[in-house]
Parts: structure tokens; sequence; C-alpha cells
């Protein structure tokens, strides 16, 4: 779509945006300030709603069995375009504003992944394109889902399972990071399980022989898992941990619990290497003459991407970029330069071998670049898979670190309270932007489906959580 007859839109867009700039930066501001973990985000979401209220969006809250998930609309009828935001902290991450390690308050929480940024961010999309609504620019819907617990094993995963996302005809997101790109990558699909074995007490030393371990079915389990490894495909990754293995050294264990994550590219292999863990299991009970029980508690796709979005995400950035971009002042800039030192040396991931010199020696990097993860699956999982697999959606990365951060460090909090709000306030313009595409070009939204359906195939969406999962006891798991 030629610039000349968007121009003007994208113009009023960025002001909308750049009008709200007291308002956002606060409100990420009060979110990185009282840092909440998954599913007790309640005055997050709280302050993330009521924003959307006082814009005229109707919100829906308790979405998917979660308090703290709504689904807020604004606008009538099709097209339904949409953005997300996360709101949840990370347990232990406490950290204040400053270059060095110094938490706000030992062992509480803290923003380790900027999600006070991207809820905000995102925000900051969704109002702008609500004025282009009101104004007539555009007509259609625009959507913002309010999606808590993606570090605890993912909120929208349960959205998606309700039909939150039915409807909807694109979805455009993001993410904090250190550079501004879209994304043109995957990522693992994963499933979750616990497996606890139940044997007999008995004194470990006078009566060996009346006791029957459940700790005996746990290592043999481990075991098993240790000798599968060599037969699975290789970019698979499983790793587990041991969350009881008894109390008392002089006591046969009659509880024993190992809880194990298998991921892998494809949702097919995630479930066949599954079902071989359940055969080690039931193996390692007979061995061990113990009870075994196994239970799924998490179940994710990977990332389907979608070039379509991606490219027009890659457009705007540009747009945003013109039109200012991420402009910090003398004091982020400061602040920016003591936190990039503090990192020391640091690895560049992705980012093809021809930008490390030049972004190497900078703070912070502010020129959009080109999807650096096309054709790669990265070892990580997110519960954005199951909303990709359900309705095309765009993702990216704005820079609101320094060079090189890695989500969930120290330095990522302490640039998330006043460095990050201006990063976040280039994702909600190219957010807004992209959405306005999406409603204004039906060429747009037509590509984006075309190549869901194609990804897709005839594999389609079949939601990998247990029919009686709830949220809330997977996030005391
Ligand atoms: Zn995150």
């Amino acid at each position: 779509m030629p610039d000349d007859t968007t121009g003007g839109a994208k113009a009023r867009l960025f002001d909308a945006v750049e009008r709200r700039r007291d308002r956002l930066t606060d409100l990420s501001r009060r979110i990185w300030e009282e840092p909440e973990v998954a599913l007790r985000e309640t005055e997050s979401a709280r302050r993330l709603r009521e924003a959307l209220r006082e814009e005229g969006f109707e919100v829906e809250t308790g979405v998917g069995g979660m308090e703290t998930a709504f689904v807020a609309r604004y606008g009538e009828g099709d097209p339904t375009v949409a953005t997300m935001g996360e709101f949840d902290a990370l347990p232990g991450m406490s950290q204040t504003a400053t270059a060095e390690r110094d938490p706000r308050e030992p062992g509480a929480p803290g923003h380790g992944c900027g999600h006070n940024l991207f809820g905000v961010g995102s925000l900051g999309g969704a109002l702008a394109v609500r004025d282009a609504i009101e104004r007539g620019d555009c007509g259609g819907t625009v959507v913002y889902f309010g999606t808590p617990a993606e570090e605890a094993g993912g909120g929208k995963v349960y959205m998606v399972r309700d039909g939150a996302f039915d409807g909807v005809d694109a979805v455009v997101s993001w993410h904090p990071g250190w550079y501004n790109a879209p994304g043109k990558g995957s990522c693992l699909a994963v499933d979750a399980y616990e497996v606890a074995f139940e044997g007999e007490t008995s004194h470990a030393a006078a009566a060996p022989e009346a006791g029957r371990s459940a700790l005996d079915g746990v290592h043999l389990l481990n075991t098993g898992i240790e000798f599968m490894r060599e037969h699975v495909p290789e970019a698979a990754r499983i790793h587990y941990v041991v969350s009881e293995g008894g109390g008392a050294a002089n006591v046969v264990p009659a509880a024993a619990t190992t809880e194990c994550l298998v991921r892998a590219p494809d949702r097919a292999q995630v479930e066949r290497i599954g079902g071989w863990v359940r055969d080690i299991a039931e193996g390692a009970a007979l061995m061990s003459r113990t009870d075994v029980e196994v239970t799924k508690t998490s179940a994710m796709y990977g990332v389907l991407p979608n070039h379509a979005l991606a490219d027009r995400i890659r457009a705007n950035m540009d747009q945003v970029h013109r039109a200012g971009g991420i402009s910090l002042s003398d004091d982020q800039r400061e602040f920016s330069a003591d936190l990039r030192a503090s990192l020391g040396d640091v690895s560049l991931g992705r980012l093809p071998a021809e930008y490390h010199d030049e972004v190497r020696n900078r703070a912070m990097y502010t020129e959009p670049l080109d999807a650096p993860d096309e054709g790669t699956t990265g070892s990580y999982s997110t519960d954005s898979g199951d909303v990709s697999w359900t309705v095309p959606l765009g993702r990216f990365t704005a820079a609101t670190w320094p060079v090189g951060t890695p989500a969930h460090s120290w330095q990522a909090v302490a640039a998330g309270r006043d460095l990050g709000t201006e990063g976040a306030l280039f994702a909600a313009k190219t957010i807004a932007a992209t959405l306005y595409d999406l409603l204004v070009d039906g060429e747009l939204r037509t590509a984006a489906r075309a190549e869901f359906d194609d990804r897709t195939g005839e594999r389609g969406y079949d939601c990998g959580l247990p029919a009686d999962a709830n949220p809330y006891e997977l996030v005391s798991r």
C-alpha cells in the first residue's frame, strides 16, 4: 500500500501515542513498582483494564478461567484485529533502577522480562487504533487481549482453549528486547509432566525388605530418560528436576516426584517423546514395585511465523523510525551506557555477523533491522505458539534494553522502569500502524490468512491441555 494514501493516517496514529506518552509511561512505571507474579497480577490487570474502559472499550474479565485474564473491544463489526499484553513478573527478581545489582526488596518479584512495558506498549497501540476508528479513518474492531501467567506455563493456552481468539482476523504482538526487528522464526513446542511414585515406608536399615522406595522409581525413570535421549530428534530438549525425594535417609521414601519438560520443534514429536516417558515411568514402577501417576501439567505449540505480517511490521518500523523512532534523553543515554558496561562481553545471539562490530560498541541499538531469526527454531517455548496456530500472528521485538541484555537478568529489570519506556512507545506506534493496515488493507489480511492456512495445513489446532486442566493448579505446581 503506497505511503501517500496512509501517511496522514499513520502520522495521526503516532500522534495519538505521543499524546498519551505521560499516561503510558506512568502506568508502566506503576506496574514495574508493584510487580505481581503469574495469576496474582490483580493490580496490574486492573490498571490496564481501567485504562481501556476509560477510553470506551468493553471489557470482559475472567477469560479462560483466570481472574486476571481479560478481553477488551472497541468498534463494531469486521475486520477484527488484535494485540496482546503480558504483565506478570518473575519471582525473586527484585532490583532497583540502578546500574548495579541491588534488590529493592530481597527475594521479592521483579519485572525481569519487561512485561510492564509489554502490557503498556500494546495498550498504546490499541488506544491509537481506537482513535482512528472513532475518527472514521478506518472501520472494524480493535481488541486488546490481557494475557496473564506467561512465565508460569501459559495463560494464553487457556484463553485459546476457551475460544477467546475466535473471529479475530490477525494479531500483532511484541516483546521487549535489545533491538528492533520483526520475528520470522519458530520455537519449540513443549509438554510438562509431573510423575509421582508411591511406595511403602520402612526403617531403611532395620527393615529395608518391608519398604518400597518411591525414590527408586524416580531414579529409574530419570535413568531411562537418559537412555532415551540418544534416540530422539536432535532438536528435542528434555529436562527434569526431582521436586520431592523423601525426608530422611533412614526412612524408605513412600513418595517421590519428578517434574519433566519435553520440547521439540513439532507437537507430534513432543507427544511421541511424552508417550515414551510415560512408558519409562510404568517400567520404573514395575522395577521398583511402586505405583506411579503421570499428569500432564502444561502443553504448548511452537510459534508459526507469518512473513506477510512480519514484512508489514518491518515497513512500519521504518516509518516509526523516520518519524523520530526511539529518542533517548541525556539521562537515559548515560544510564544505558552504565548498564551496558555492567554486562561486559555479551552474546549477540542470532544477529547477522555483518552487524556485530557496529552493534557491539553501542549502548542501545535503535535502528530497525530485518528479522534475524528467519528459518530458525529457537530453543525456547512461549504460549504465543497456541495463538499463532489459531489466528495469523505477527511478532516483533523492540529495543527497551541495552545491547546484549539477556531477559530475566537484573539489568533487564533495571532498564524496565525508565529507560525501556521509549522502546515501549516505539512498539505502540508499530502495533498501531500494523493494526491500522490490517483494518484498511484487505490484501494484507488475505495474504496473512493464506500463509496461515498454508502453514497449518491439514494438521489444524488441537489444544494439548488435558480436558480438566486448571490454570490455578498449574501455577501452584
Ligand atoms: Zn517475556
